[in-house]
């Protein structure tokens, strides 16, 4: 694995999000000042801050004194705080939900993990300065993978039992 997918944890101070309560990802000055306009960047790059990794909470970044900036003042969108396409997946080499969700509805599978992992091998990524989490996005890519699958079966699964499916709604 390249050096930009490990990132510096620190144990002591695990701050919840003010928001959620969930703990996010501890986020570098790089990271900040790549997604962030200047003003919003320089309000958390004083404080110890992290990345709230939560789909629902409007929260991009935290401070551990409680200061928050949301996923508005990114400049780029926050796949993970989104539904709908375009959902960013990976922000080193382009790929979005949209293209896993086709590619799972074409061939059952997906190609995608393994470029990735293959392009982080030859040292092409840039999670710390594209990635608005600053980590890898493998792990969402896998998560995307997964979840298209499940999507992909429940569709052929609902397709099957059409037939008594409408039935059940008429009596309903
Ligand atoms: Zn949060």
């Amino acid at each position: 694995m390249a050096g930009c997918c490990e990132l510096p944890v620190s144990e002591s101070a695990k701050t919840p999000c003010p928001r959620c309560g969930a703990i996010g990802l501890a986020v570098g000055d790089e990271t900040l000042t790549a997604i962030l306009e200047p003003d919003a960047a320089a309000s958390l790059l004083a404080v110890e801050r992290r990345f709230c990794r939560t789909p629902a909470c409007s929260v991009l970044y935290y401070g551990a004194d409680g200061r928050c900036v949301d996923k508005g003042a990114s400049r780029v969108r926050v796949g993970l705080k989104e539904t709908d396409d375009p959902v960013p997946l990976c922000y080193c080499f382009g790929f979005e939900r949209a293209d896993v969700r086709r590619e799972v509805a074409e061939t059952g599978g997906s190609t995608i993990p393994s470029r990735i992992t293959a392009e982080v091998r030859a040292d092409r990524c840039a999670c710390e300065v594209k990635n608005p989490s600053g980590a890898c996005c493998l792990g969402e890519v896998n998560k995307a993978v997964k979840e298209a699958k499940v999507a992909l079966a429940r569709t052929r699964e609902e397709r099957a039992q059409e037939p008594a499916t409408a039935v059940a709604a008429k009596r309903g």
